[in-house]
């Protein structure tokens, strides 16, 4: 799917997940820097990428397929 598609299709973006731990997106503000980040509820990194849910599952599904081919 188009990314732009995609964003538009999705406008609730708390149902995001970190694409490390499948966890929620936090969102955090930077006083400093008068910005905001996102960071993993879970492991707390703040170099995430934010998917759906779904997508994460597939990841994990496509790694474990990866592992099975290794494995033969
Ligand atoms: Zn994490």
């Amino acid at each position: 799917m188009n990314y732009d598609n995609w964003k538009l299709a999705t406008p609730d973006y708390s149902d995001l997940v970190t694409t490390c731990c499948g966890a929620e997106v936090e969102t955090k503000e930077s006083l400093a820097h008068d910005d905001k980040y996102d960071y993993c509820s879970c492991c707390g990194e703040t170099d995430i990428e934010a998917i759906e849910p779904y997508e994460y599952e597939e990841r994990k599904r496509e790694d474990a397929a990866e592992f099975n081919r290794d494995d033969i």
